[in-house]
């Protein structure tokens, strides 16, 4: 198995994208380190359900926009699992609305937890990988990063410093054996998407090229191949999973 001794962290893992990156990585041997901020019972079942790979997993509660709280977990999973591999930075909130209603508390909230906790989290692994000569640093943004939408200003600027965010680390790490990318999902069935009203679901399915909405697993593929040795030349890159949505 591809992955067997790596260690992933990933924020967010108990449940949709994350959730499927944990399967994805642990069905190759990764031991996972799931951090969660809601449902405790919601990360206990995450690990339950690792279980079956024989792998080692455990849960954190972590809300990964404290900076003080990130470091802390960092530190504990290193000394728990005896390091770090790769860092999945995949947890992010909406508080859709137009620029008009937003308050100032929609936007600092969404930026804390899409924008800096994924740099709390970098900021906190930064080191480790530097000394280790070795890691994969994989963030989620999306493709409103890249091309905006109404209604989601505050998610999709959090979501383009992301992008910038990870040239600028990949520029960083990419002499020291450490490659930092971004998936960029479009439309993807989990419980983000489906607080969407069906009329708009159905909108955004009719202008996916594809004609289906995308899965978990579609993301989890790209994040397993960009963990891997294949992709160890590939770093400062910003993948579309989106159906050929953004085309
Ligand atoms: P989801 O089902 O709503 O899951 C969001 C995850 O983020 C949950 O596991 C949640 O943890 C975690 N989280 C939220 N706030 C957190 C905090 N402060 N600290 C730590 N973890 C926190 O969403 P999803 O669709 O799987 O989304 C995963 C990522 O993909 C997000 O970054 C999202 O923006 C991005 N994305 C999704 C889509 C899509 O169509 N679904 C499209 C583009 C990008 P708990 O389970 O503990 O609450």
């Amino acid at each position: 198995m591809k992955f067997e001794n790596k260690t992933a962290v990933i924020t967010g893992g108990s449940r949709g994208i994350g959730l499927a990156i944990a399967e994805k990585l642990a069905a190759q041997g990764a031991n996972i380190a799931i951090l969660y901020v809601g449902d405790e019972s919601e990360g206990k079942a995450a690990v339950e359900q690792l279980a079956k790979y024989n792998v080692k997993a455990e849960q954190y509660f972590c809300d990964v926009s404290d900076f003080e709280a990130s470091k802390q977990v960092v530190e504990k999973v290193i000394e728990e699992f005896g390091g770090i591999d790769f860092l999945i930075n995949n947890a992010g909130i909406t508080r859709d609305k137009l620029v008009l209603n937003m308050e100032e508390s929609d936007f600092d909230a969404v930026i804390g937890v899409n924008l800096k906790g994924t740099f709390n989290m970098i900021k906190h692994t930064y080191k480790h990988f530097m000394k280790k000569r070795y890691g994969r640093i994989v963030s989620t943004s999306s493709i409103v990063g890249i091309i905006g939408n109404a209604g989601q200003a505050n998610y999709s600027a959090s979501k383009a410093g992301i992008i910038g965010l990870t040239k600028s680390v990949a520029r960083e790490l990419a002499g020291r054996g450490v490659t930092v990318n971004a998936v960029a999902p479009g439309y993807i069935g989990t419980d983000m998407t489906n607080a969407l009203s069906d009329k708009i679901k159905e909108t955004m399915k009719a202008q996916i090229p594809a004609k289906r909405i995308g899965t978990p697993d579609d993301v989890a593929g790209v994040v397993e191949f960009l963990c891997s040795d294949e992709a160890a030349y590939v770093t400062g890159e910003v993948i579309r999973v989106d159906g050929g949505l953004a085309i």
